[in-house]
């Protein structure tokens, strides 16, 4: 079953959600809004399915 986490654009700052899948096959992420693309250790934040933060270097804290 696939399942979808939450990545943040290191470009524009939004956040899309993004397959699993493409993430272990190691492809380099698409930003719907600003079409950047980039490696996934880019990211400054990353949310699972879950809602855990996998990983949030945006040194701001929002306050969940
Ligand atoms: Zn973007």
């Amino acid at each position: 079953m696939a399942s979808i986490f939450t990545v943040e654009c290191p470009s524009c700052g939004q956040s899309f959600p993004c397959h699993t899948e493409l993430w272990q096959a190691g492809y380099d992420l698409l930003c719907p809004f600003c079409q950047a693309t980039f490696p996934q250790e880019r990211s400054p934040r990353i949310v699972s399915a879950t809602g855990d933060v996998v990983r949030n270097d945006t040194g701001a804290a929002e306050g969940m």
